[in-house]
């Protein structure tokens, strides 16, 4: 096996454990999701190898191709990127989670898609915290009733809210759009829905996440190194 997706595993825990130190938190209190979108079978198996069971695929072929290919591997599949609506049923058969629910229509598609015989499947609504600049997410207003909507469906379960902020260098905007996701659910929870997760933070951002009260972290770069798109049909 080699040292390097370790080495760098090992790493990325430490950063989110100094992390949670510094805001406060209990060790323990942020689970990371290694996102391995473009990277083969074999760089998850050493991510698994190395203890990591939590892995967060983009597109929906790839992503069946993985769960064929690791069927021998005991994952918890995390589904991070955008779903068509006519894309919808392997996500719903075989992912534990996904966080990039955000039109009611991809909600009530997985939870009838979703066998009878699992558990419901976890969702987290993507929130547009950046406005106009990015086009995925729901907009902070609409979250409510979306929340409120989504958890009338039988098979899925709303767990909580993700974010991918706008690219940028600026500190203090990211942690502004990451407390204003954690604002959200919190006022989510005190009209008693039980949202337990923030899904917020990559590599560049995860400890400011993690000082904004992130419980999940999506590290891809940090983990597996600079993905390569040229071989690869993002399409999804
Ligand atoms: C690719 C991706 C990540 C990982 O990003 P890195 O910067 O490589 O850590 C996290 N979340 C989502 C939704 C992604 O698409």
């Amino acid at each position: 096996m080699s040292q390097t997706v370790q080495m760098a595993l090992d790493q990325v825990r430490q950063w989110i454990h100094d992390a949670e130190a510094q805001a406060n938190r209990p060790a323990g209190a942020v689970q990371l999701i290694a996102v391995s979108k473009t990277f083969p079978g074999d760089a998850i198996r050493e991510a698994y190898a190395a203890g990591q069971r939590a892995f967060g695929e983009n597109y929906v072929q790839e992503f069946a191709s993985k769960v064929a290919e690791l069927s021998d591997l005991d994952i918890e599949w995390h589904f991070i990127g955008p779903i068509q609506s006519n894309k919808t049923r392997i996500v719903a058969e075989y992912a534990h989670w996904v966080h990039s629910v955000d039109r009611h229509k991809i909600a009530e598609r997985l939870s009838t898609q979703r066998p009878s015989a699992m558990p419901a499947l976890n969702l987290c609504i993507q929130v547009n915290v950046s406005g106009e600049q990015s086009k995925s997410g729901c907009a902070p207003e609409a979250v409510g009733d979306l929340v409120r909507q989504i958890g009338l469906l039988p098979n899925v379960r709303v767990r909580g809210l993700m974010c991918i902020p706008e690219p940028t260098a600026d500190q203090v905007l990211l942690a502004k759009r990451f407390a204003l996701l954690c604002q959200l659910r919190d006022t989510l929870r005190t009209e008693g829905f039980e949202l337990d997760t923030l899904s917020m933070g990559m590599s560049a951002d995860l400890a400011l996440a993690v000082g904004q009260g992130a419980t999940m972290v999506r590290v891809g770069t940090a983990i597996f190194g600079a993905r390569d798109y040229s071989q690869k049909q993002t399409g999804n």
